[in-house]
């Protein structure tokens, strides 16, 4: 009764003080955010300890990150989790769950993932929608909400419960990035933008549509992971992927390394 009497004054006070001078965060602004979530998940999660994933990781998200030509404080870890997730924050930090890495098979399907992962990232796609909710007040209300009753009610995902109790800026950023849904606009955006990522970085991008039937198979009518969460149909999916192709295989035929589709995963 206390809580809900605390959460009640926190949201009338916030109602009270709505969308004035709230102006849209800086990319360094957001990154600072990030970092600090960032950091938050990271000392909360059990860490991969598989050297292999381990390394395949670092090294396809570092030919990512290159092929981006982005300037990102760019990290990756590995978590020991069952969920099928990866995700890249705002600001180039990447976190790959090792519940997706059976699934791929292929060290070029990662480079899909990661491509799109990395394509919401420098498209500042995360960035937006912080902007959005911060103009409809969700960020302050998260965060007071989290300090006041744990924040766990308005959390949908493990990852955002986790970081609602830390509260403040962390609580209201999690609320915006892990129970995201980018509309359909940006999920299409990040899929070409990272079929060409992934092409530059030496991968055939032909792998991409493979991997996207891969994953609707793996995710049988259960909660979907992010990149299935807004999409458009698996064949309109195909369709885009496949009308794009003659880009990507321009892309991958200047790469100056080629792995093909790299070492499989076991
Ligand atoms: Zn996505």
């Amino acid at each position: 009764m206390k809580k809900i009497l605390i959460v009640t004054s926190l949201i009338l006070s916030l109602v009270g003080c709505s969308s004035m001078g709230v102006k849209e965060p800086s990319d360094a602004e957001i990154n600072a955010e990030a970092a600090k979530a960032y950091q938050e998940v990271k000392s909360k999660s059990k860490m991969s300890t598989n050297k292999d994933w381990n390394d395949m990781v670092q090294r396809v998200a570092n030919r990512i990150a290159s092929a981006s030509g982005e300037k990102f404080n760019w990290e990756y870890v590995v978590i020991e989790s069952p969920e099928v997730n990866a995700w890249c924050m705002p600001g180039g930090k990447i976190a790959v769950y090792t519940g997706i890495m059976p699934i791929l098979k292929t060290e070029a399907a990662l480079a899909t993932v990661l491509g799109h992962e990395v394509a919401h990232a420098t498209l500042r796609h995360g960035k937006q929608r912080y902007a959005r909710a911060m103009k409809e007040n969700l960020i302050g209300l998260v965060a007071g909400v989290a300090v006041a009753a744990g924040g766990q009610f308005l959390c949908k995902t493990d990852t955002c419960k986790t970081l609602a109790q830390v509260g403040g800026v962390a609580a209201g950023f999690a609320l915006t990035f892990f129970d995201r849904k980018f509309s359909r606009g940006d999920e299409t955006a990040a899929d070409k933008e990272g079929q060409i990522y992934m092409a530059k970085a030496g991968y055939d991008p032909a792998e991409a549509p493979r991997l996207w039937d891969r994953m609707s198979a793996a995710s049988g009518g259960k909660a979907p992971p992010e990149f299935l969460s807004t999409h458009p149909s698996d064949a309109n999916r195909k369709a885009n992927l496949n009308a794009w192709m003659p880009d990507a295989e321009r892309a991958y035929a200047s790469a100056p390394k080629k792995y093909g589709l790299g070492e499989p995963i076991k």
